[in-house]
């Protein structure tokens, strides 16, 4: 029995002509930290209203700690929603927005009090509450959004894109800040979010949407090395994956119009026609030893992004990308030898679009 169940869950809204969410099956442990991955659109906030209770369940269930939740009142369902926009009333300091679920509630002002501040000091607020939002930064804002959140003492976390009003600087202090808690609390979350760095930097496990429905649930290493389908391979990875048509003979093969390399051993067990490959830029290889198979690239533009660069290749109208890590001097125009990794490669069928290799 898992923490959190979903079965067969769907959701049409009224007036829709399509399911916003379709036969949602997955089950979440206690304590795991889960990412919601997807386009916008694809269902992501439609899944946390569902486990909030904000929005009525269309088909299925979903259990917590075995219970169906379907028809319990939103206020009684023992989970704790970070939003995006921070929701805090600005009329209140921040010691009073951390408390006021809790005195709604009428706890005892000793509870209450003992509460914020244990919230306050794991989250470095104590030198802010008695400060109103407005003369506190966008970082510490969001923090006391999660106090206010964790002083509720949730079977859950719910986090809709809580760091997408942040500038670049304070997005990786507070994720940072927000995985922590979680090794501290040990609280289940679910985290919603369409940026796929944030997701493979903070999931134990990525659930990705698309559409409604789930495209691969797994952990960032297993999404990002084998994705399930072409959808995900291209969601996933900046610059995105390098994707070719690909035709398979009996001792060649070739990607695109005019790619020829002979027949990997990789490849021995796939049988001959056409297929899509997938190659990510870090297993396009420059080679230096003439020795080996190459096609000859002409660098087109550069990406330079400090420890790694991103090259730019064009051959033969047909254009891809090759990341290098270290110092070189490759510029614009130069030719280089390239060759591809070809035992990371991933194939997807050139019908289903599925990877051949997942189950
Ligand atoms: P995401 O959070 O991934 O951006 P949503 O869950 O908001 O996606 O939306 C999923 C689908 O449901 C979209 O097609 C959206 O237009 C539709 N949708 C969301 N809310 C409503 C609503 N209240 N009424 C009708 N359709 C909705």
């Amino acid at each position: 029995m898992s923490y959190i169940e979903f079965d067969n869950l769907s959701k049409k809204y009224k007036n829709a002509d399509r399911y916003a969410l379709k036969n949602i099956n997955f089950n979440i442990e206690k304590g795991e930290f889960i990412v919601i991955l997807g386009p916008s659109g694809s269902g992501k906030s439609t899944l946390l209203d569902l486990i909030c209770g904000f929005e009525d369940i269309t088909e299925g269930k979903i259990k917590v700690d075995n219970k169906v939740i379907n028809d319990i009142e939103p206020k009684s369902r023992d989970v704790s929603m970070v939003f995006q926009s921070y929701a805090l009333y600005p009329h209140l300091t921040a010691y009073e927005n951390i408390a006021f679920g809790m005195k709604i509630r009428k706890a005892n002002k000793k509870e209450i009090d003992e509460k914020v501040k244990w919230a306050a000091k794991i989250l470095k607020l104590e030198e802010c509450l008695k400060s109103k939002p407005k003369n506190l930064s966008g970082g510490q804002r969001q923090r006391i959004a999660l106090a206010r959140a964790m002083v509720r003492n949730p079977k859950c976390f719910l986090m809709d894109e809580p760091l997408s009003n942040l500038d670049a600087k304070l997005r990786n202090s507070t994720s940072n800040e927000i995985r922590n808690l979680h090794n501290e609390l040990n609280a289940t979350t679910i985290y919603v979010t369409h940026d796929q760095v944030e997701a493979l930097s903070m999931a134990d496990k990525i659930v990705i949407l698309n559409n409604g429905e789930i495209q691969q649930i797994g952990s960032p290493f297993e999404i990002y090395n084998n994705p399930s389908n072409v959808f995900v391979a291209t969601f996933i990875g900046r610059p995105q994956i390098n994707l070719f048509d690909l035709f398979i003979d009996d001792d060649y093969i070739l990607l695109g119009e005019s790619i020829k390399f002979n027949k990997p051993k990789e490849f021995n067990d796939l049988n001959k026609g056409k297929y899509i490959i997938g190659l990510r830029s870090e297993d396009t290889i420059k080679v230096d030893n003439s020795n080996e198979e190459y096609i000859e690239g002409i660098v087109e533009k550069i990406e330079y992004l400090g420890s790694e660069t991103i090259f730019y290749i064009i051959y033969n109208e047909m254009k891809f990308t090759f990341k290098d890590y270290g110092v070189n001097n490759i510029k614009i125009g130069d030719k280089i030898n390239i060759s591809f990794n070809f035992n990371k490669a991933n194939i997807f069928d050139i019908l289903t679009r599925q990877n051949i290799r997942s189950n």
